[in-house]
């Protein structure tokens, strides 16, 4: 499991640095995240979850069916849009709502 950031869309807001509970994402002296140990990340998406600027995408490797395929959270309204933007380009969007999601 892995994820990127995107440095050019990062605001700086420290969110994911603050919730991954590896401690696995720094703040570089320029005030954007960094990943600093991608192999230790075990795939929780808290970071993905909360970063407001789709900064943070999970890549969905082959192993789960992804084949490259990466994933990003959008907020939408009171829902989370999870946008998986496939490797042939196609983007498909599932909403969750948060307060259902835990109900089962
Ligand atoms: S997915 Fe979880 S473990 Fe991996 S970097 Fe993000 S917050 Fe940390
Ligand atoms: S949550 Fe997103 S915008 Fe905020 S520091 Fe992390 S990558 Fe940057």
């Amino acid at each position: 499991m892995s994820v990127e950031i995107d440095r050019e869309k990062c605001v700086g807001c420290r969110r994911c640095h603050d919730v991954c509970p590896g401690s696995l994402i720094k703040i570089g002296s320029d005030g954007k995240a960094f990943i600093k140990y991608p192999k230790d990340c075990w795939g929780c998406t808290s970071c993905v979850k909360e970063c407001p600027a789709h900064a943070v995408r999970f890549f969905l490797g082959a192993d789960i069916g992804g084949m490259g395929s990466v994933l990003h959270i959008e907020k939408n309204g009171e829902l989370l849009d999870w946008v998986i933007e496939r490797y042939d380009g196609e983007n498909i969007v599932v909403s969750v709502d948060p307060k259902e999601s835990n109900k089962y």
